[in-house]
């Protein structure tokens, strides 16, 4: 059985030593009154909540998963979801960084983040019904009339009804210009909605009184593409306009997928028999309004993985110190023993480092992203805004992919320090391995990610977003270039920057020639421009760690090894991916298909 422990003082490490977000919170008039000690507390709160009310659930919600009575389309979920649901909603959780003018609290995304990561390594299938709420509320909150806000953002804020994203049919996933679910237009000016929906998280629950579900569509006279399609909200329940429940709608679920993972997460095949919707925003612009929505997931689902990875972590390593298995290669470590703990093996502590360098990365750049993205919102200054909008622009596809695709590894990784017994149910590894392995998948597959970085956010802009970065990684090299003890992270460091500065435009002067050479190099580049990110961020932490070592706290020393290990065992990694990028398209695309 696995156990959970919120890693309280590296997130408070991230925050208040690395990014100093309270100077940002200060900085923001919205936010000015919260310091340091807040931040703190809530953190500290919302982690006992998701070790003591979350955790134990998510065996219970992986054996249980969810059921589905055809009779009357109604969905159970596992034991106690329900429950712990009420818990949160009651305790004011869903409403952390909520618009006040709704009822919600108002404090920073960062904070309401770092409660996203405990949630996930505590129950990332129950996490997920929140989870696609609070993006169904980011969307209306930008796009919905005013009337909308009104009836509806009251609720999804406080948690008492949850929210749906509902784009993919079964003949579209990726593609969605091709989807063929119809919109009519009434007289009242609500619209009928008629189509299938497939794999749709949380579609379907018996967590809250009422679902909102946001559904992509075409009106009668959509052009052809993804600039024909609409997006309306279709709620589960018409309300009346005092928010009380009328009229249920007929938008059922048909069925529910049997799956990897995060059984305890209703995937949900949506049929929708002429349901009532009413538009958001502008007809033929809802692919626009749903990217508020899908950049918020995108963002979860990088919290996602980092919750699994430091959730993986902390049991493998417990593990690894109990765990007695042949005699260490320099002699034997535990002489009162037959054997010594496998703690003591090269490849095991290989295992267990590559895995906390992935939490303690990726915590670094989620936390950085979600201080950005505050600014991008709240920030007076519009010159500000701006600029942490860009960099929220770049670092959303590496924050999904790089960071997922880094879970998979290290939740094989730990897996594999079980040895037989990680592949076994009741030690609780195998699930995380299966739960983290569609996060790789939903929200635009990674390789989707990946050509968005390249293609979009960096080509797209002549690299103007991406030098931005690379100011950034320059400023701390020039600072810290008379350091001898930072050289060890600064040289690297400095001669990524350069590398990513040169394959960028040699990958960019290929693609005029011929777009596959994008498509061919996208993958192996934004694990690079991942690593770039890591490895500034580790400098960062190695800075503070060599300056505040001699205090005594080994949490500093502990940081300065995981930094050496990155930056001696993981960085070189980009040697060899910046070599594939650059070995371009002709192999992959040469052969003809009908000899694969
Ligand atoms: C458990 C689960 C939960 C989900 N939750 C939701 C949800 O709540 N709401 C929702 O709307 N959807 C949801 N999805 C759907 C998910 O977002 C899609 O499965 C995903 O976007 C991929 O679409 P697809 O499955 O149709 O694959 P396809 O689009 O058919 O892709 C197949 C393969 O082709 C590749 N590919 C496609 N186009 C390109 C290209 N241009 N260049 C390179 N490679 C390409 C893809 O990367 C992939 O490897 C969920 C899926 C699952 C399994």
């Amino acid at each position: 059985m696995s156990q959970y422990t919120p890693p309280i003082r590296d997130m408070q490490f991230v925050l208040h030593e690395m990014l100093n977000a309270e100077a940002t919170f200060k900085s923001i008039p919205a936010f000015e009154e919260i310091d340091a000690d807040t931040v703190n507390q809530i953190i500290e709160e919302g982690g006992k909540f998701c070790a003591e009310v979350l955790q134990p659930l998510n065996v219970v919600g992986d054996s249980e998963g969810c059921t589905l009575n055809k009779a009357d389309h109604s969905l159970k979920t596992p034991t106690g979801f329900k429950e712990a649901y009420q818990q949160f909603v009651e305790a004011g959780w869903a409403s952390l960084s909520c618009d006040p003018n709704y009822g919600g609290q108002g404090l920073p995304v960062t904070v309401n983040q770092a409660f996203y990561e405990m949630m996930n390594s505590a129950n990332q299938a129950w996490t997920m019904y929140p989870g696609l709420t609070h993006g169904a509320y980011d969307c209306l909150h930008e796009h919905g009339s005013q009337e909308q806000k009104d009836l509806y953002l009251p609720k999804l804020t406080s948690g008492e009804w949850t929210g749906t994203m509902c784009l993919t049919e079964p003949h579209c996933g990726t593609d969605l210009g091709m989807l063929r679910s119809k919109a009519e237009p009434q007289a009242d000016g609500s619209y009928k909605i008629t189509g299938a929906k497939i794999f749709i998280s949380s579609g379907e629950h018996d967590m809250a009184e009422n679902i909102i579900h946001l559904v992509l569509a075409r009106l009668p006279d959509a052009p052809v593409g993804t600039k024909g399609i609409s997006l309306f909200l279709v709620p589960k329940f018409i309300p009346n306009a005092d928010g009380s429940l009328g009229a249920r709608n007929p938008i059922f679920c048909g069925a529910i997928e049997h799956k990897m993972g995060i059984h305890g997460n209703a995937t949900c095949q949506m049929n929708l028999d002429g349901a009532t919707g009413w538009l958001i925003g502008q007809p033929h612009r809802g692919l626009a309004a749903m990217f508020v929505m899908m950049n918020a997931a995108r963002l979860g689902v990088g919290m996602q993985s980092l919750g699994l990875t430091e959730v993986a972590y902390q049991n493998a390593v417990v593990y690894a110190k109990d765990r007695i298995q042949s005699r260490s290669l320099t002699g034997p470590k535990a002489s009162d023993k037959p054997a010594d703990p496998i703690i003591v093996h090269p490849d095991v502590r290989k295992m267990l480092l590559t895995t906390r360098a992935y939490a303690e990365g990726g915590r670094a750049l989620c936390m950085w992203t979600a201080l950005e993205l505050d600014k991008e919102l709240n920030h007076p200054d519009e010159a500000v805004r701006k600029e942490a909008s860009d960099m929220v622009a770049l670092a959303t596809p590496i924050v999904k992919a790089f960071i997922t695709d880094n879970a998979w590894e290290a939740t094989s990784h730990c897996m594999q320090v079980y040895g037989g017994h990680g592949y076994i149910a009741e030690w609780g590894m195998e699930q995380y391995v299966r739960d983290s392995r569609i996060n790789m998948i939903y929200e635009g597959t990674n390789t989707i990610q990946s050509l968005d970085l390249l293609g979009r956010k960096v080509l797209g802009d002549g690299g103007a977003k991406l030098m931005k970065f690379g100011k950034m990684v320059r400023a701390l090299c020039e600072s810290e270039a008379n350091n001898p003890a930072m050289k060890e992270f600064i040289e690297p460091l400095a001669d990524l920057g350069d590398k990513v500065s040169k394959l960028t435009m040699e990958i960019g002067g290929k693609a005029m020639q011929n777009p596959d050479e994008v498509g061919a190099a996208a993958v192996d580049y934004l694990r690079v421009v991942g690593h770039l990110f890591y490895a500034y961020f580790f400098a960062k932490a190695a800075k503070i760690a060599l300056e505040k070592q001699a205090s005594g706290d080994k949490f500093y020393t502990a940081k300065l090894h995981t930094a050496r290990f990155y930056f001696q065992k993981m960085l070189p990694e980009t040697a060899m991916l910046i070599r594939k990028a650059r070995a371009g398209s002709s192999s992959l695309m040469e052969m003809e298909a009908d000899l694969f």
